[in-house]
């Protein structure tokens, strides 16, 4: 059967923060849902990807989520219950101000791929052939994990998992886990991991905790840093990787449980599990990977460049431009990949979108 064809002007792809941020922008420009914009999201149902967060991460355990434009997220939290899981307190008030906004997202629909044919960018599912002049892609990390190389990882005959797969600790129960990495969650999940079970922690870099609070200068700081690395087109570094760890009483704690002995680095996977450099070996069952996550890009692939290293040029006033394709805005990728950064880059992408396409 021939798939259905449905023709707009700009297609929001992805309706988490970013993607419900520029809707509710496009909407109030006066731009009519279903006609002059869609919305398109994989996921099931509202809440972006807080919706496949652990379920041990609740709202005294996340950094911050910050209000859409229009409706605050306090109102929604019944209570204002801190220990409420963040994967039903997200998607509870997207799912409203959604309702409230009415921004009819059409899901599950995935993106394929998108090309571009004369004026018009094709956007390709299962089911439906999208047509639009103008793209807002807000399909945040989420759906593309990182794992770095290393020499041996598939000879490895335990399991090897990213912080996406990770859903309680009690699964973790009677193996040795080896946690990789140096940023909040690979924090996070070893302290609940070494509460139930032996651990080995290894970083790249010997982590940088940071003293006190986290202020707004620093926020400022390690987003204007991104900022300025996506604008040369190299690849952006996750915002928290240049913040520095908060000093919590959870990490005070890990200290004096004397679980946040850091190793370096392993150069080499084997069967049974890793080994430096200096020939000392460990064995393992499990190697969990928290090594974060990059845009999930893939389906643009035909239509956003890449420079040499691998990044995308970036430019406008909040670096969600494609520099080199200014009909496709980016919120959430880069500096913008926070729930405050994203919520800016969606109203920063539909105004300079609809000058780009000449509708303001
Ligand atoms: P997402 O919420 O990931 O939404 C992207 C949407 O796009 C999804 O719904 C997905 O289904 C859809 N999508 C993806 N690919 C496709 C496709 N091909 N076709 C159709 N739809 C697609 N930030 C904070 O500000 N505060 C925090 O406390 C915080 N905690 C975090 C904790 C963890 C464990 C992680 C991993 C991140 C955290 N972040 C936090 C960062 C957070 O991810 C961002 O702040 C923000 O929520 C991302 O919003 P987004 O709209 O860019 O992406």
């Amino acid at each position: 059967t021939p798939k259905i064809r449905y023709k707009t002007k700009i297609a929001v792809i992805g309706a988490g923060q970013a993607g419900l941020s520029a809707a509710y922008h496009l909407k109030r420009q006066g731009l009519e849902i279903g006609r002059d914009f869609i919305i398109l999201d994989e996921a099931p149902r509202a809440g972006g990807a807080w919706q496949f967060r652990w379920s041990s991460l609740t709202l005294s355990t996340v950094n911050r989520i910050h209000d859409l434009p229009g409706m605050s997220f306090e109102a929604t939290i019944d209570t204002g219950d801190k220990e409420v899981q963040a994967n039903i307190a997200v998607p509870r008030y997207y799912e409203r101000y959604e309702k409230e906004f009415g921004l009819q997202v059409y899901r599950p629909l995935k993106v394929d791929y998108v090309s571009l044919h004369e004026d018009r960018f094709y956007i390709d599912s299962s089911q439906t052939l999208f047509s639009a002049l103008g793209i807002i892609n807000a399909t945040g990390t989420w759906e593309h994990p990182y794992i770095p190389e290393y020499p041996g990882a598939g000879l490895f005959r335990g399991e090897q998992l990213h912080t996406k797969d990770f859903k309680t600790a009690d699964y973790f129960k009677g193996k040795h886990v080896i946690v990789v990495g140096a940023g909040i969650s690979a924090i996070q999940l070893l302290d609940q991991i070494s509460k139930v079970t032996t651990t080995t922690w290894v970083t790249r870099r010997p982590p940088v905790f940071r003293e006190g609070p986290f202020d707004d200068m620093a926020g400022h700081n390690a987003v204007a840093m991104v900022e300025e690395r996506v604008r040369q087109g190299l690849p952006p570094l996750s915002v928290v990787s240049v913040t520095g760890l908060p000093l919590s009483p959870e990490v005070m704690a890990m200290k004096a449980r004397g679980v946040l002995e850091r190793f370096p680095m392993f150069s080499e996977i084997t069967e049974e599990g890793v080994k430096w450099e200096d020939g000392r070996e460990e064995k393992a069952d499990v190697i969990l990977w928290n090594t974060g996550f990059k845009g999930a890009l893939e389906h643009l692939k035909q239509v956003v460049p890449r420079e040499p290293g691998g990044g995308i040029l970036m430019a406008g006033r909040l670096a969600t431009m494609v520099a080199k394709e200014p009909r496709i805005h980016l919120p959430g990728y880069g500096p913008s990949a926070s729930t405050i950064g994203a919520n800016r880059a969606g109203a920063a992408a539909v105004k300079e979108l609809m000058e780009t396409l000449g509708m303001k």
